[in-house]
């Protein structure tokens, strides 16, 4: 007898066949005597076709109105799944993110969750009533409706968990847990027993969305033991936790993450403080910077090249043309068609022999890299986005056959 909470994606929960099979296990959980909590993604593809929706009326729509509307698809999900509970017999009750107290920053649409109240929680659970909740949403200071950003219904398990002290989140998938490389196109990825906290965290910031970043940041922080499963089977998942790095593969996993932009700043003045300027000014403007090349100057140009996210774009290249005097580069170019492809592994650390496997398999599989980036657990390579899909399994060939 404990406390669980239990996280269902929008795929195990997308039609209403999925949604009896999904509340069928929140019952039987339930008949062992647990407490049970339960957070609910969306049902399939309907924040995609929320979004399509916001789109044909007014692509610059609001971030606020956004989040009023993607919230929607939750609480349609946490109203039916109740029903199916409520049919088969079990008290159970339903709650929206502000119902339960879910704090947030003001950041719509990609809020971060400040307090999670449990007064609500506590009361029903100890009414013996099943509790499920809408994930990825929360409010904000002026009551508005706030969202987590995509897949950070996690998050919201997380959170929730770790407010109420769970003895587990359990997140249920599509898949049968963490594997070493998303099995949709690595036909022989596998699948990890554990992984560490911050492997999973790496892994997840560099693609590998099978768990949203914040929830593996959160769950490290707050001791949360987490567990990826299938919501389809009753396979073992896989334990996200402290792990002992000894014996542990050299390398955890493999992944790619098409969502960067390419911006080159060619023949920029060869003069110190360049490099501050540009990213100066992007960061005061929220705009994060991930890999990062500077050519050797020649003593008058050298070219500066950087990646953002592509939603960030559009925003910092117009920042660019406004200060286009003072950065005085000859050329600016820039390209979305690019992934970075990542491997990930405690392991690696001090190893040098790494790097040079990665770079082979790709040289193998004729596929130029157009950037690295190192740091002490990964190793991040910019490819021609064509080519990513075969670079992860290039790479994850060399490392894990
Ligand atoms: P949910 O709707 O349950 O939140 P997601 O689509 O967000 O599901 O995440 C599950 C998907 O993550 C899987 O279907 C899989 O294709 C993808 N994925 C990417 N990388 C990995 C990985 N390393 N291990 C497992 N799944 C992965
Ligand atoms: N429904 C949201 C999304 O599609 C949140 C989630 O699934 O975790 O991003
Ligand atoms: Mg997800």
């Amino acid at each position: 007898m404990g406390l669980v909470v239990q996280k269902y994606g929008g795929s195990s929960v997308r039609d209403a066949e999925r949604v009896m099979n999904v509340a069928n296990r929140i019952v039987e959980t339930y008949d062992q005597g647990n407490n049970v909590v339960v957070v609910v993604s969306a049902q399939g593809d309907t924040t995609d076709d929320l979004i399509e929706k916001a789109q044909e009326i007014n692509p610059k729509a609001s971030k606020r109105e956004m989040d009023m509307l993607l919230s929607s698809g939750e609480q349609i999900s946490v109203a039916l799944l109740a029903m199916a509970i409520e049919k088969l017999g079990r008290p159970v009750v339903s709650l929206t993110g502000w119902q339960v107290g879910v704090q947030t920053d003001t950041k719509y649409s990609a809020a971060r969750i400040h307090k999670v109240k449990t007064e609500r929680l506590h009361d029903e659970l100890d009414k013996k009533r099943i509790v499920i909740v809408a994930g990825f949403q929360g409010i904000n200071k002026y009551d508005d409706i706030t969202t987590l950003g995509r897949g950070g219904s996690d998050t919201s398990a997380v959170a929730l968990a770790a407010a109420l002290g769970a003895d587990v989140c359990e997140i249920y998938t599509d898949v049968d847990g963490v594997y070493t490389a998303d099995p949709r196109f690595v036909k022989n990825a596998f699948k990890l027993d554990d992984i560490s906290y911050d492997e999973m965290l790496e892994l997840a910031s560099l693609g590998a969305n099978v768990l949203h970043n914040r929830s593996v940041e959160m769950a490290k922080k707050y001791h949360v033991k987490l567990a990826v499963k299938s919501s389809l089977n009753k396979v073992e998942g896989t334990y996200v936790k402290e792990v002992d790095q000894v014996e542990k593969m050299l390398v955890r996993g493999v992944t790619r993450d098409n969502d960067c932009a390419r911006i080159a700043l060619c023949g920029v003045e060869d003069t110190p403080g360049k490099a501050f300027q540009v990213f100066s000014l992007l960061s005061k403007n929220g705009i994060s910077v991930d890999l990062i090349i500077q050519s050797i100057g020649n003593g008058v140009t050298k070219d500066i090249s950087f990646t953002v996210t592509e939603g960030d774009l559009d925003h910092a290249l117009q920042l660019i043309e406004e200060k286009k005097d003072l950065i005085k580069a000859e050329k600016v170019t820039w390209s979305k068609d690019v992934s970075k492809v990542s491997i990930v592994g405690a392991g690696m650390v001090n190893n040098a022999g790494v790097a040079t496997t990665m770079f082979e398999a790709l040289y193998d599989a004729h596929i130029n890299i157009n950037m690295i980036a190192t740091s002490e657990i990964k190793i991040s390579v910019l490819v021609d986005q064509k080519d990513a899909e075969r670079a992860v399994v290039a790479i994850h060939d060399k490392f894990m056959l």
